[in-house]
């Protein structure tokens, strides 16, 4: 079971100070797939994702990533294999391309071995890329170091899209190729279906639906009918 689930969650529940957000929530992710976290604005997505990489502390429950339960820390998991990116520009913006891959211990030719459109942005100052360009290089950062869990928090927020469904493709790649273990959080969730394996919906703090991309897709007018009821 430790082996075959690189995330799990067991009737977690978690939020802030005395406020509980999620409630009894019950995941996995293996190697090698992509898995979708879908809901509203505020269903508890970002707190789950939050609870998955350490940053929260289960209030109950059991949140085991890579093999690690208690109260692992961020650079505890980072160092197991576990990389976090989120919509929040990453870089440090002074610097160029290649200095925040550098600072992150990766090198250029590898970012570009994932993302070959890097190439020429190398040199360029990280705030003067633009938005796409930006979660391009943090994913290619992120990819770089071979992480065997990967958890991506509305990555693509903002962006257009074509640039999202370039960042899917490879995170998409990245599971069937690499073998790593993907959770996803996407406002986009038609593109996001295109490239998952296996879906959670979340509303109000808990799972309330979960089935394969095929299944959800399928049903994908009530499945957005049902979170968005009410809120
Ligand atoms: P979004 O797509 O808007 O980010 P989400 O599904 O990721 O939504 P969360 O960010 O997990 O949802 O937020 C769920 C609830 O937790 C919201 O009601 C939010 O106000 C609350 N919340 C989020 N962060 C904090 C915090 N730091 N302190 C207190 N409450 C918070």
């Amino acid at each position: 079971e430790q082996r075959t689930n690189i995330l799990e969650f067991k009737g977690v529940s978690a939020g802030y100070g005395g406020v509980t957000v999620c409630r009894d929530v019950n995941l996995t992710v293996r190697p090698g797939e992509v898995v979708a976290l879908i809901g509203a604005n505020g269903a508890g997505k970002t707190t789950t994702m939050r609870t998955a990489v350490g940053e929260l502390t289960p209030i109950s429950g059991q949140a085991r990533a890579l093999g690690q339960t208690r109260r692992a820390s961020l650079p505890q998991l980072a160092k197991r294999g576990l990389s976090y990116v989120t919509e929040e520009r990453s870089m440090i913006m002074t610097l160029t391309a290649a200095e925040n891959l550098r600072l992150a211990g990766v090198s250029a030719d590898a970012a570009c071995v994932i993302f070959p459109d890097l190439r020429p942005l190398l040199r360029r100052q990280a705030g003067l890329l633009s938005g796409g360009e930006q979660q391009m290089l943090t994913l290619a950062r992120a990819l770089a170091r071979k992480p065997r869990l990967l958890l991506a928090d509305e990555l693509s927020l903002g962006l257009a899209p074509q640039i999202v469904s370039r960042l899917l493709a490879v995170v998409r790649s990245a599971a069937t190729s690499d073998g790593v273990g993907v959770l996803l959080v996407e406002q986009h969730v038609r593109q996001v279906l295109e490239v998952a394996d296996r879906v959670y919906v979340m509303r109000r703090g808990r799972v309330i639906r979960e089935g394969t991309a095929t299944e959800i897709a399928a049903d994908l007018e009530s499945v957005q009918r049902a979170y968005l009821m009410g809120d």
